[in-house]
């Protein structure tokens, strides 16, 4: 079986979040599974695109509305990823040194018309097409009702939906941009008076897929708008938990850390990678160390950082830890805060910094309002990090209580007196050392590997088979 991932962002080729590392892990664990599965993105000017070397495989001229593009593809020439990666290289409107930017509708319906083109002329299609977010959400129509992809009309789509917030709409002035339809399967792009491509997708792939079981229920009370949508489509959605990649993020191995350990090793390994922290960040070692990675929106719980860290230093004797960029009014307060004793932040994104911070921290806050999936309780999990969580989407089926046997600290509601309260609760359980680090060895034996999700879709696959 031979599978084509369509997606925006593919670790370590660009990344912005989440999407990213499962684009870049998914394919290769299928791989494993002898299935043949690959990836097309766009080509953006970043480190990885020159670093590496790419050889042309097809060359054309692509039509967006009134404008005429010259793209090509590119082959990734070596095969250190686990899977053929192509990318997508329209120079004047995906080459950026940035993923997303203003002109989004034009630059991804770029690429999805680009990678269509190019589909066409292949001798050894692939059997199915996976797209991955709004950013890919209109393959599927332009599969089904497009007169120029009349012939891969049979090719089975899937959409997985990493995030719902973000939609990619774009007003109908701009329907030229996608190539002809019958105008009466119009409604097939429209949700509440725009073209929706997230809506798109989910009404014409043929099977649709969450990041996690309890996101996909979730979806259908709270979706921006897409919750009806999600209840009539609800036969063909099913929620698959993300995994994670075993092979980067092994704290045996990982050429970030500081020290590496293993389970075993844990305690001194762990020890070295917050010294380093406490020592670079001014933190004291000796305290609680709670962290935070990711981006700094109101998803993540993000505006109300500033009164959570203030209320619970002020209560705790602990160390706070903030990696992340995002808001400029949230960032604004956080940089306020760093005159505050016993906390620190980096605004800005670092990917070594955060593996270290996963290995060295002994808490990380998750009080997220939506969270799709969430890899970073996983992977503060594998590296021996207990997860301080609102239990939401995936964090509901990945973290469990340590009041209900389980060994993280959840809240269900995202206030700053949850936040607080759990903090207080995690601030107990780290005095109790001997539960504390037993409670470590534990975590990192949970196995949240791809191996099963990977089978999992496998699975969706084959029961669309043509
Ligand atoms: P989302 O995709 O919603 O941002 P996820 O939990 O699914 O959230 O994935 C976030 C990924 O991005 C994780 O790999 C996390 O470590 C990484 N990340 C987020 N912000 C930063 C940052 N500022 N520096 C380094 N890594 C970051």
């Amino acid at each position: 079986m031979n599978i084509l991932h369509i997606s925006a962002e593919c670790y370590p080729v660009a990344k912005v979040g989440g999407l990213a590392d499962v684009v870049g892990a998914l394919p290769k664990y299928q791989q494993a599974l002898n299935i043949d599965s690959n990836v097309v993105m766009p080509f953006y000017n970043n480190k990885f695109s020159n670093n590496n070397e790419f050889e042309e495989v097809y060359k054309n001229t692509l039509v967006l509305g009134e404008q005429v593009h010259g793209f090509r593809i590119l082959k990734l020439t070596n095969h250190s990823l686990g899977f053929n990666l192509f990318c997508v290289d329209v120079p004047k409107l995906l080459f950026t040194e940035y993923v997303y930017s203003f002109d989004d509708t034009e630059r991804f319906l770029a690429f999805q018309i680009a990678t269509l083109d190019w589909v066409l002329t292949l001798e050894n299609k692939p059997d199915l097409i996976h797209t991955h977010d709004h950013h890919t959400g209109l393959i599927p129509f332009m599969i089904s009702e497009s007169l120029k992809y009349k012939s891969l009309k049979t090719t089975p789509t899937v959409l997985t939906i990493h995030n719902a917030q973000y939609q990619g709409w774009f007003s109908h002035d701009k329907i030229s941009l996608i190539p002809a339809f019958n105008t009466n399967k119009i409604g097939l792009l429209d949700w509440d008076g725009a073209i929706n491509p997230l809506a798109s997708a989910i009404k014409c792939a043929w099977k649709v897929t969450t990041v996690s079981p309890s996101y996909m229920e979730e979806l259908k009370q709270n979706a921006n708008g897409l919750e009806n949508l999600l209840k009539h489509e609800a036969a063909k959605c099913i929620g698959i938990l993300n995994g994670i990649d075993w092979n980067v993020w092994n704290s045996e191995t990982d050429n970030y850390l500081i020290k590496n350990y293993s389970k075993t090793t844990r305690v001194e390994g762990r020890k070295a990678n917050k010294k380093w922290l406490c020592e670079k960040f001014n933190l004291d070692k000796n305290k609680p160390l709670f962290a935070f990675i990711g981006r700094l929106v109101g998803e993540k719980g993000a505006d109300l950082f500033p009164e959570i860290f203030k209320k619970a230093l002020e209560e705790n004797d602990i160390s706070i830890l903030l990696l992340g960029s995002g808001n400029k009014e949230t960032e604004e307060e956080l940089k306020k805060l760093l005159e505050t004793k016993n906390y620190n932040a980096y605004i800005g994104y670092d990917e070594r910094l955060s593996h270290i911070i996963y290995a060295g921290a002994d808490f990380l806050l998750m009080p997220s309002r939506v969270e799709p999936c969430g890899l970073n309780q996983m992977y503060a999990l594998r590296y021996g990090t207990v997860p301080v969580v609102n239990a939401i989407g995936g964090l509901k089926d990945t973290v469990i209580d340590i009041e209900n046997r389980g060994f993280g600290i959840c809240h269900n509601k995202v206030s700053v007196a949850d936040v607080t309260n759990s903090i207080q609760r995690a601030t107990s359980f780290y005095k109790n050392t001997k539960k504390f680090l037993n409670n470590s060895k534990k975590i990192m034996t949970i196995d949240h590997s791809w191996d099963n999700s990977a089978q999992e879709y496998i699975n969706v696959y084959k029961s669309l088979k043509k």
